[in-house]
């Protein structure tokens, strides 16, 4: 069985092609600059790669230049549309109503539309590339949407509730909804089986860390808290976001620099995190190097990251009472030892304890944690677009 995966963004439509019989991944590429000028990178497991200019003044346009360049007679790697079973879309807010992903009918599309408002650069981009595809692909194929937020439906109304007054939240939906549901969900269930033990009463905090990062308490399997809230800005601090600050600073700011609601956003999500506070770069590579070389504001940002960071999962430790896994993944969570250590360093008092030998260089799926660790620490590489043809796969 083949799946599709399809990531449209506002001026982008990424895609992989799962064999699923084998777990290869016949092709990716990304249909780029919708709307600009126009770019498609193509690379296929028969070894071709390239990338050419092309007229992509849509969507549509995309999704169907990306089924011409799977079927191409020299370069593709299928000979005809109907050998795709099914298309998985990955959809970044399904507001409160799934917490799992669904096959895609009239109901789901509303649903994604009443969304826009809470997703208002991606919701849109995602719905155009399920209406683009269920155009362009023989009728009856199925769609199936995918919710970065569905994960964290599960959380009690203690853990999702804003202390804002009652009617403002209802009337606005405003409440915590989390992101990254797809990844936690994935190298929740991974780590679990790598580690040969059930989900049913395990206490796990999986940490994402990436450009955006999140974290999420997972009990029985099913999330019961997260960093992110209504929007991927609260949490942690992050390569370009603030993360949590304190909520009377915006006006504060706004006020003294004049600046407009589309200001402060951009302000909070472009121009914060650790790329405001070391001026230097929202890369870790680039901060550890310049902290290497003596940038104290390097080593500052760095620093609050773990330091944030190990609050958080002591935080869950509360909410849950007790840990028993916790899991990095993503960019710098699969990377970079040196924040996993400098997390867990505070964290050894409740018996969470690395050990270095496994912990430095590693890169891939591994526990990391002592043996005399109370606490399974482990290394899960993340796969999204994997865990999305997995559960469109399971849905058809
Ligand atoms: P995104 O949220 O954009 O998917 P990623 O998960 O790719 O982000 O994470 C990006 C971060 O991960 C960057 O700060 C980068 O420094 C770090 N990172 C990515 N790859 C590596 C690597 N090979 N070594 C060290 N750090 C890495």
């Amino acid at each position: 069985m083949k799946i599709l995966v399809i990531n449209c963004g506002s001026s982008s439509c990424k895609f992989q092609l799962f064999d699923m019989d084998t777990g290869v991944v016949l092709a990716k590429g990304n249909a780029d600059r919708i709307g600009i000028d126009g770019k498609l990178s193509y690379k296929s497991s028969k070894g071709a790669d390239l990338e050419k200019d092309v007229e992509l003044p849509n969507h549509k346009v995309a999704v169907k230049l990306v089924l011409s360049q799977l079927t191409d007679p020299e370069t593709g790697v299928i000979s005809d549309v109907s050998e795709i079973s099914a298309v998985g879309h990955r959809v970044l807010h399904g507001g409160k109503f799934y917490s799992e992903s669904v096959v895609v009918n009239d109901d789901v599309k509303r649903v994604i539309r009443e969304c826009f408002p809470l997703g208002p650069l991606h919701n849109p981009a995602n719905l155009t590339g399920i209406e683009a595809c269920e155009s362009v692909l023989p009728a009856g194929t199925p769609q199936v949407a995918v919710f970065d937020t569905a994960f964290h439906m599960t959380m009690p109304p203690k853990a999702y509730t804003y202390a804002l007054p009652y009617e403002i939240s209802e009337k606005y939906s405003i409440r915590r909804y989390g992101f990254h549901g797809t990844s936690h969900r994935y190298v929740s269930k991974r780590a679990a089986e790598f580690l040969g033990i059930s989900t049913e009463g395990l206490k796990m905090v999986t940490c994402h860390l990436g450009n955006g990062s999140s974290f999420a308490a997972v009990k029985d399997g099913k999330c019961v808290d997260t960093s992110m809230g209504l929007t991927p800005l609260a949490g942690i601090c992050m390569g370009t976001r603030t993360g949590d600050i304190d909520p009377a600073i915006v006006p504060f700011i706004m006020q003294r620099e004049g600046l407009s609601p589309e200001e402060i956003d951009t302000l909070l999500n472009k121009k914060s995190g650790v790329l405001g506070v070391s001026g230097v770069s929202s890369d870790f590579r680039d901060l550890a190097k310049a902290a290497s070389e003596g940038n104290e504001r390097a080593q500052l940002a760095l620093d609050m990251f773990s330091y944030q960071g190990s609050k958080i999962v002591g935080s869950y430790a509360a909410a849950m009472g007790g840990v028993d896994v916790i899991v990095f993944t993503a960019g710098i969570g699969e990377n970079t030892d040196t924040i996993r250590d400098a997390i867990i360093k505070p964290l050894e008092f409740m018996g969470a304890k690395i050990d270095p030998a496994k912990n430095n260089g590693t890169r891939c799926e591994a526990v990391i944690s002592a043996d005399d660790s109370k606490v399974k620490i482990v290394v899960i590489p993340t796969n999204e677009e994997l865990a999305i043809a997995q559960e469109t796969m399971a849905l058809i």
